[in-house]
C-alpha cells in the first residue's frame, strides 16, 4: 500500500477547518496548526495530527495550505520568527521534496509578492532548491458549506510547476470544483479574488440598504423579498442574504470584519490604478460603521445595521429641529 501523502494545513477559521476537514476525508495525512489551540481539537478528533508551529507543518509537510484572516495574519504565519513557515522550509531535510506552499487567503497583491518571495528564498536555502512546487496564491470563492463538498472556485496565480504541484487530489482538486490560473504572480490572483469582493461587498450593502428602506416604508419585507427573487436582480446571494437580513439571523457565515478588509483592499487597487470606485467606498463606510457597532464577528448580513442607525439618527435630528 502506497504512503497517504502528506499535507499541512494553517489557519482553522471558519473556512480552514472545513477544508483541513476535507482533505482528512479524502485519505491524506493532514497536519494542522492554528493559533487558537481550541480549534485544532475537531480537527484531532477526525485523525489529523496537531503541530504547535506553522514550522513544524512547513519542515514535514511536501504541500502546505494557508487559509487566514488578512494581510498582517499571512504574513505573521508565513514569516515571523523562528517558529514561522519559511522557518520549517529553510529547516527541511536534504531528502525532502521541494515543497508547495498555497496561501488562499485572500490579500492584496503586495502581501501575496511578499509572503512567495519569502517563502522562494526559504527553498533557496534547502538541498531540494526552488526547482519544482513554490508558491501559489490560491484565494476562493465559496463558502464553508462549498469547503465541506468540495465545491469550491479556485482564483490561482503563480507559476505552472506550483500550480500543478496544487492541482492533485489531495489538494486543490479535493477543496473545489473549478480553478484558473490567472497569471503567474501571486498578485494576478489577488486582484482577481477582489474582483469578486467589490461585487460581493456591493451588492449585500444594496440589499441592506432595500431592506432598510423597505422597513421605514412599512412594506412587507417577505414580499419585496419575493419579488425580488423572481425578478432580474434575484440571485442566490440575495435570496440567502435577504432571508437572514429578515430574520436577524447573523451567526456568522463570512464576517463584516472580512468583507470589509476586502473592500479596503479593493479601494487601495482601485486607488493604484486610478480607477474611480464611488460605490465600493460608500458600502466600505457602512461596513466600517457595522464594525464601530460591536458587529465585527457577525455576518456580513448584520451590515443591514448600519443603514437601520443612520435612519435612527437623521429622524432624531429631525425631531430635535422641530423642538
Ligand atoms: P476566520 O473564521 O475569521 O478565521 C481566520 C483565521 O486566521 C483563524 O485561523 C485565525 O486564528 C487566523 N488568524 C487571524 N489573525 C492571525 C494572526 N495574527 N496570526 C495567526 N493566525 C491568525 O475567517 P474565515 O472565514 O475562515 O476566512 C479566512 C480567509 O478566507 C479570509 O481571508 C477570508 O476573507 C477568506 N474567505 C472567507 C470566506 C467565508 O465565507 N468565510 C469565503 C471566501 C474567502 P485564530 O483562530 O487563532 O483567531
Amino acid at each position: 500500500m502506497s504512503t497517504p501523502p502528506k499535507v499541512g494545513f494553517l489557519g482553522l477559521g471558519i473556512m480552514g477547518a472545513q477544508m483541513a476537514a476535507r482533505l482528512v476525508r479524502t485519505g491524506a495525512n493532514v497536519t494542522v496548526y492554528n493559533r487558537s489551540v481550541a480549534k485544532t481539537e475537531p480537527l484531532r478528533a477526525l485523525g489529523a495530527s496537531v503541530a504547535s508551529t506553522p514550522a513544524e507543518v512547513t519542515r514535514q509537510c511536501d504541500l502546505v495550505f494557508a487559509m487566514l484572516a488578512d494581510p498582517r495574519a499571512a504574513c505573521a504565519v508565513a514569516t515571523d520568527g523562528p517558529d514561522a513557515a519559511v522557518a520549517g522550509i529553510a529547516a527541511r531535510p536534504a531528502t525532502a521534496a521541494p515543497i508547495t506552499y498555497v496561501d488562499c487567503s485572500t490579500v492584496d497583491a503586495a502581501t501575496g509578492t511578499f509572503v512567495g518571495d519569502a517563502v522562494q528564498a526559504a527553498m533557496r536555502e534547502t538541498a531540494a532548491g526552488d526547482a519544482g512546487g513554490g508558491f501559489l496564491a490560491a484565494p476562493v470563492s465559496g463558502g464553508w458549506r462549498d469547503c465541506r463538498d468540495g465545491t469550491l472556485l479556485f482564483l490561482c496565480g503563480g507559476s505552472s510547476a506550483a500550480y500543478e504541484a496544487a492541482c492533485v487530489p489531495h489538494g486543490l482538486d479535493a477543496m473545489g470544483h473549478k480553478r484558473w490560473l490567472f497569471g503567474p504572480t501571486p498578485g494576478d490572483a489577488a486582484r482577481a479574488k477582489l474582483m469578486l469582493q467589490v461585487m460581493m461587498g456591493n451588492i449585500v450593502g444594496s440589499l441592506a440598504e432595500m431592506m432598510a428602506l423597505t422597513k421605514a416604508s412599512g412594506l412587507d419585507e417577505g414580499a419585496i423579498l419575493d419579488v425580488l427573487s423572481h425578478s432580474a436582480m434575484g440571485n442566490h446571494l440575495c435570496t440567502a442574504k435577504g432571508a437572514l437580513m429578515r430574520e436577524g439571523n447573523f451567526s456568522p457565515n463570512f464576517q463584516v470584519y472580512l468583507q470589509q478588509k476586502d473592500l479596503r483592499l479593493a479601494l487601495q487597487l482601485a486607488d493604484d490604478l486610478g480607477v474611480p470606485a464611488p460605490i465600493s467606498a460608500a458600502a466600505n463606510g457602512q461596513y466600517i460603521r457595522a464594525r464601530q457597532m460591536g458587529l465585527a464577528n457577525a455576518d456580513f448580513a448584520a451590515v443591514r445595521a448600519a443603514y437601520e442607525a443612520e435612519a435612527v439618527a437623521d429622524k432624531e435630528s429631525e425631531t430635535e429641529e422641530l423642538n
